[in-house]
């Protein structure tokens, strides 16, 4: 992870002094505080059927998971410990509606492989991370949302001209997270790939920026942002192809936290902040502000 940091801030630092700030060229800065919405906390709000609620209610803050190291969608600064990116305006709009002051979240970084057990044991409250719902993960979590779709693409090196689209990975050596959804399907729909996995996706990146593998497949809202990091160095090619509606997760059995939440993104929806949080994070990929899909409220089951 450091190794990432450093080689990523040299390439910056490269990238910068040939063609930073040029005209058409990707923002490299990350969220700009004064462009966040500012969440009104619901003091009033009450969930005692939540175990959840109430064990966070008791212990004055919520404990929320979520990534550190995927710029516009969670990333930890080094600096300060804080964390930003749309996932975490999520997680904070979320806090405020249920009663929690924003700025008191307790962020805990998880990986992709650990979410179900972080989940499970208790470690964390819910999980904001570009956290794909599905059936399967839906037998050991519950899911509120989806708040955001997404789609499993490729990044490459900017002077790769082979790599256009998944058919073009036969022998070509692919990371992806272990325990995610790109991985799964590289395995099972593009068996002639050569899989390397790892925890994280920025370690694949710096294995991709030192010609260990040939590409990066995940999401296209994470690799668009390790793009716009280095501009000179990757591009994301081709078109997304899967669909990836992000989730919160929460603990399986705790259906008054899920529903709350459905409850919670809606009025966040419909009150702006939802685009607002959007334009000044995930937003500065370029990509104008969509309308979010519909909420999934499934039954309890
Ligand atoms: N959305 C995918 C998943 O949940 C990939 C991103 C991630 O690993 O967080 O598996």
């Amino acid at each position: 992870m450091i190794r990432t940091r450093a080689l990523l801030v040299a390439l910056v630092v490269l990238a910068c002094s040939t063609g930073c700030g040029k005209s058409g060229s990707p923002p490299v800065k990350g969220p700009q505080p004064e462009d966040l919405p500012v969440y009104t906390v619901d003091t009033g709000f009450r969930l005692p059927d939540s175990r959840t609620w109430e064990r966070a209610r008791k212990r004055g803050h919520l404990v929320v998971g979520a990534k550190e190291d995927q710029p516009y969608m969670g990333e930890k600064d080094p600096a300060s410990g804080l964390y930003s990116g749309f996932d975490i305006e999520i997680a904070k709009m979320m806090s405020a509606s249920l009663g929690f002051d924003p700025k008191t979240i307790e962020f805990k970084t998880i990986a992709s492989a650990n979410r179900e057990t972080a989940l499970q044991n208790g470690q964390i409250d819910y999980y904001v991370g570009t956290y794909t719902i599905n059936d399967n993960r839906k037998k050991q979590v519950g899911f509120a949302g989806p708040y955001y779709m997404a789609g499993q693409s490729l990044l490459v090196r900017k002077d790769e001209k082979d790599i256009n689209g998944p058919d073009d990975l036969a022998g070509k050596k692919v990371c992806s997270a272990a325990g995610s959804t790109p991985y799964q399907r590289l395995q099972k729909e593009f068996p002639e790939a050569v899989l390397v996995a790892y925890d994280t996706y920025s370690v694949c990146v710096d294995n991709l920026l030192t010609y260990q593998v040939d590409a990066v497949s995940t999401d296209d809202s994470i690799l668009l942002g390790y793009a716009a990091k280095v501009p000179d160095e990757l591009k994301v090619v081709g078109k997304p192809f899967s669909q990836e509606p992000y989730g919160i997760g929460v603990p399986r059995s705790d259906n008054a936290l899920r529903f709350a939440l459905d409850d919670a993104l809606e009025a966040q929806e419909k009150n702006g902040n939802w685009k607002k949080a959007y334009e000044a994070t995930l937003g500065l990929s370029g990509e104008p502000a969509p309308t979010p899909p519909a909420i999934d409220r499934y039954p309890a089951s």
